[in-house]
């Protein structure tokens, strides 16, 4: 059964986030030991995030391996938007790709892309090392979801590229249809914003 939390005392607890740690004193569960976030300590967090973003820049960036063929796809996505590199696409990707897994629908579809033969072609073969920067709320949003799928950060990045890079070649009408009217515009939007 799910802890409701029913009794909680104040302590001061501390969160690693990317080898940093954060301190913050909260409510903590006294049976199940969850930190209780309000809106107070969750404001607390970001600004330690700002701040640690300028302090240390290198804890933003993802370093993360792309097979050549998925590079390729990058390379042919991209140019249609001159100036911006593939790190700013990956990371568009990956911003994306987090937002649509919070739909079952669209979820759905990720988990049939990587069922099809587009995307185990593009996981194969030689990969290339690409870093990717990303800011405190990306960052957050990454560190969540690796909780949740129990994924390294950079393995998130990856198969977002994956996955991503198979719908922009599936022949499928319905992943077509999910790359060009839904996960495109969302990407575009994002490079042009910071263009
Ligand atoms: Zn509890």
């Amino acid at each position: 059964m799910e802890c409701t939390h029913q009794s909680t005392s104040k302590k001061l607890v501390k969160i690693e986030y990317f080898g940093l740690i954060f301190s913050a004193k909260m409510e903590v569960c006294d049976k199940c030991e969850a930190h209780l976030w309000t809106e107070e300590s969750k404001d607390k967090l970001n600004q330690w995030m700002m701040e640690q973003k300028r302090e240390h820049r290198d804890s933003f960036v993802i370093q993360t391996s792309i097979t050549n063929h998925s590079k390729q796809c990058l390379d042919q996505i991209i140019r249609d938007y001159p100036s911006i590199q593939a790190s700013a696409l990956i990371r568009a990707m990956t911003i994306v790709f987090l937002e649509f897994m919070k739909r079952p629908e669209a979820s759905a579809l990720f988990e049939d892309v990587a069922a099809g033969d587009y995307y185990s072609q593009l996981c194969e073969g030689e990969k290339e090392i690409v870093k990717v920067q990303f800011n405190a709320t990306g960052m957050l949003d990454l560190e969540s979801w690796s909780k949740i799928l129990a994924m390294k950060n950079a393995k998130i990045v990856e198969e977002a590229v994956y996955r991503m890079t198979s719908l922009h070649i599936e022949n499928d009408p319905r992943l077509k249809d999910f790359w060009h009217n839904q996960i495109l515009p969302q990407i575009s939007m994002i490079l042009k914003s910071a263009a």
